[in-house]
């Protein structure tokens, strides 16, 4: 095993041995590194063991990336995120609401361990079950936290429908069969114009293309508008 080599999960550059201190790519604290790669990405060992709903509050509570798309793909290269799973279902409002937040506007005391415990109660597969996708379905529990809504709000409580309707409806025209993936890159886009529209916050946009390609299966590849080169955003 001597000569085996691993990569970075960050960036997939070769992991050298190391004895720099560094900061966590995830949680932030700083400490003595054993592997890194040559763009010094390091995963503390806390991190390394950390279960997803654990991983997606302490980045989120930590992170100061603006970017929701970046946020969501620094979470999803962790090796504790499957491809697919209901993981994703409470990692988009985590991700927006984190992004609102690194923008400037201050959030409801826990908005992010309110949102992740919404939405770790979407079961797995309702895109198909209940024509709710879960990722789709975050973005109201994002407005929701966002804004307080309830059953018996008036305007809000539209707003939180309407942000899961057009989410859906943008989830729908991806097409067949679900990408998690995909799900929360059409669904942060759609967050994006709403935030926009109708609240003035606006967030970054840029995405470049999807890195998870070559690790599913099911991927769509040159159908899929999030593939190499195909997203125009
Ligand atoms: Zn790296
Ligand atoms: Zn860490």
């Amino acid at each position: 095993m001597e000569n085996e080599v691993f990569y970075c999960n960050i960036c997939n550059k070769v992991l050298h041995p190391t004895s720099e201190e560094l900061k966590c790519i995830y949680c932030k604290e700083v400490s003595v590194a054993d592997y890194t790669c040559d763009d010094h990405h390091f995963v503390c060992e806390n991190c390394r063991l950390a279960l997803p709903e654990e991983l997606v509050l302490k980045t989120c509570e930590r992170s100061e990336i603006k970017n929701p798309y970046e946020l969501a793909n620094l979470i999803m290269k962790h090796p504790a995120i499957p491809i697919h799973s209901p993981i994703h279902h409470y990692l988009v409002p985590a991700v927006l609401l984190t992004a609102i937040k690194n923008v400037g506007y201050d959030l409801p005391p826990r908005a992010v361990r309110i949102a992740i415990k919404r939405g770790k109660r979407i079961p797995y597969g309702t895109c198909g079950s209940w024509g709710v996708c879960g990722a789709g379905a975050g973005v109201g529990i994002a407005m929701s936290v966002l804004t307080g809504a309830t059953y018996r709000s008036d305007t809000e409580r539209s707003e939180c429908l309407d942000a899961s309707g057009e989410s859906l409806l943008s989830i729908s025209r991806l097409g067949g069969p679900r990408c998690c993936k995909a799900s929360v890159y059409a669904s942060i886009k759609s967050a994006i114009g709403l935030l926009e529209k109708k609240f003035k916050i606006k967030l970054p946009s840029n995405f470049e293309e999807c890195p998870f390609s070559s690790n599913n299966v099911e991927c769509k590849k040159d159908k899929c508008v999030y593939f190499k080169g195909g997203h125009q955003n």
